[in-house]
C-alpha cells in the first residue's frame, strides 16, 4: 500500500510510515491512499472494538514497516470502550471513553504509538510541537506523555481555553511541557511556524489533525461501528458527524468506500457554514471562523477539504456523496435541553449539531449521531442549560486531580527551547 499527495496524484509515492512521521507531503498537499482498500475478508466483531480497528487498518500497511507491530500498537492504543447510546435505531455512538474524553484520543493515542515504534527503530528523538485553543492539545499531550523517543510543547492562548480544557494541557510532567501564550490562538499558531521555520533548530514535528496517524483510526472506527449497528438491526444507518476540519468525516468517508455498511454521510456544522454554502451555491469558498458554543468545530476553512476534494472533484459528485446542515448556538442549547427532558441523555454543544440535524432533517430514518465528547468537558454550558450537574467520567476525573503547571511566556518562540 502507497500513499500519494492530494496535489500530485500521479507523483511519488510514500509508505505509510513515511506519511506519519512527516505529517504533510512534501508539496504541501495531505496524504491519500493510492486506492482505498477493501475490509479483509475475515473481519470479525467477535473480538472487540480494537481488534475489528485493528483488522480495517491492516491493508493500509501492507507492506509497512509498522505491520508486524501494527497489533500491539492497535491493542495499546485503543484501550477503552467505544459504545452505543441505543434509542430504537436512532443510536448514539458515544467516542469519548478515552483519556480525555473525545473521539481525537483514538486519533492521537494511535500517532503517538506509531511514531514511538518508528522512532526506536531510527534511534531518534523527535518534539512535537501543538498549538491548541481546545480538545487537540489535550489529546496530544495525553497520548505522548512518557512515550520513549518523543517530547510535547503545547502552547494555548491565556485565558481563552475552558477551564477543564485547560486542565488537560497543564497536568503533565517529564516529556510533555506546557506553555501558556500571552496572546491569541493565532499567535501560538504563527510562533510554531516560526519555529519550523528556523534552521538552527531541528527535530521538530507536528501532530496535526491531517496527519495520517490520526485519521486512520477515525476510519477504523466507523467500519466497526457501522458493522455493528448492522448486526443489530439489520440496516444501514446515516452517519450524522459533527464537523470542523472534517477529519473525523473524512474517516468515515474512507470506511463507506472500503465497504462498511453506511446508507449515507452528513456533516452537522456549527453557526462556520462553509460547507452548506458550498453544497448550495457550488462555489467552495474558505473563511475566518466565528465563534460558537461548540468550540471544537469553530472552523472557517476545513484543512481536510482537500481530502474530499480528491474522493469527490466536482461539484456534482460532491452532492452526490455529501449533505450538510449548519446549527445555531440558539439550537445547540434546545436539542441538549430536549434530549435532557426526553431522554434523560446528556450531550455535548458538539454532539447537539448532531442531534439537531437528525431531529430535523432525518426523522423517518435509520441514523447514529456521533458523540464526539463527554458532556462534562463543558459542564460550563451544559450545566445551566439541563438545571443539573454532570457525573464526571473516570478518566477525566483522574486528570482533574492533578496539578496545574504551565509556563508564562510572551510571544517569542525562542522562549520555547
Ligand atoms: C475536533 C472536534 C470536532 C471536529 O472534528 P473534525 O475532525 O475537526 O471535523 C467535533 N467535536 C469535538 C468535541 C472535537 O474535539
Amino acid at each position: 500500500m502507497k500513499y500519494v499527495s492530494t496535489r500530485s496524484i500521479d507523483g511519488a509515492k510514500f509508505t505509510a510510515s513515511d506519511a506519519i512521521l512527516t505529517g504533510l507531503a512534501p508539496d504541501g498537499g495531505l496524504f491519500i491512499p493510492e486506492t482505498i482498500p477493501h475490509i479483509p475478508e475475515d473481519f470479525t466483531l467477535s473480538r472487540g472494538a480494537w481488534y475489528a480497528m485493528y483488522q480495517a487498518m491492516k491493508p493500509y500497511f501492507e507492506g509497512d514497516e509498522l505491520e508486524e507491530s501494527l497489533e500491539e500498537i492497535a491493542r495499546n492504543a485503543f484501550s477503552f470502550p467505544v459504545p452505543f447510546f441505543s434509542s430504537d435505531g436512532k443510536d448514539t455512538l458515544e467516542l469519548f471513553y478515552g483519556p480525555t474524553a473525545a473521539f481525537k484520543d483514538f486519533g492521537a493515542r494511535f500517532l503517538a504509538f506509531s511514531m514511538e515504534k518508528l522512532l526506536e527503530k531510527r534511534n531518534k528523538d523527535l518534539c512535537i510541537l501543538v498549538a491548541t485553543s481546545g480538545d487537540t492539545g489535550g489529546a496530544v499531550a495525553s497520548a505522548f506523555h512518557n512515550r520513549n523517543h518523543l517530547s510535547v510543547k503545547v502552547l494555548f492562548p491565556k485565558g481563552r481555553v475552558a477551564e477543564r480544557q485547560q486542565k488537560q494541557l497543564t497536568c503533565w510532567d517529564g516529556n510533555v511541557e506546557s506553555y501558556e501564550v500571552d496572546g491569541t490562538f493565532d499567535d501560538c499558531q504563527k510562533m510554531v511556524k516560526e519555529a519550523f521555520m528556523d534552521r538552527t533548530l531541528s527535530g521538530l514535528s507536528s501532530a496535526n489533525s491531517i496527519n495520517l496517524g490520526r485519521l486512520l483510526p477515525q476510519m477504523a472506527y466507523y467500519v466497526y461501528a457501522s458493522s455493528l449497528y448492522k448486526a443489530k438491526y439489520g440496516k444501514e444507518a446515516v452517519f450524522i458527524i459533527p464537523s470542523g476540519n472534517v477529519g473525523n468525516s473524512t474517516g468515515a468517508f474512507w470506511a463507506k468506500a472500503m465497504g462498511a455498511p453506511i446508507k449515507s454521510i452528513v456533516l452537522a456544522v456549527n453557526a462556520n457554514r462553509t460547507i452548506p454554502e458550498y453544497l448550495e451555491t457550488g462555489e467552495y469558498r474558505p473563511r475566518p471562523s466565528v465563534e460558537t458554543l461548540a468550540n471544537a468545530m469553530d472552523v472557517g476553512a476545513p484543512s481536510n477539504m482537500e481530502r474530499l476534494f480528491a474522493m469527490f472533484p466536482s461539484i456534482e459528485k460532491f452532492r452526490d456523496n455529501v449533505q450538510s446542515f449548519s446549527v445555531s448556538d440558539d439550537e445547540i442549547r434546545r436539542t441538549i435541553e430536549e434530549e435532557a427532558a426526553e431522554k434523560d441523555h446528556i450531550i455535548c454543544p458538539h454532539t447537539a449539531c448532531g442531534e439537531r440535524v437528525r431531529r430535523d432533517h432525518y426523522s423517518s430514518d435509520d441514523t447514529v449521531v456521533v458523540a464526539t465528547a463527554h458532556p462534562a468537558k463543558f459542564d460550563k454550558i451544559v450545566e445551566p442549560i439541563i438545571g443539573k450537574e454532570i457525573p464526571v467520567p473516570s478518566a477525566l476525573f483522574d486528570i482533574l486531580q492533578k496539578p496545574n503547571r504551565a509556563k508564562s511566556i510572551g510571544r517569542d518562540y525562542h522562549e520555547l527551547f
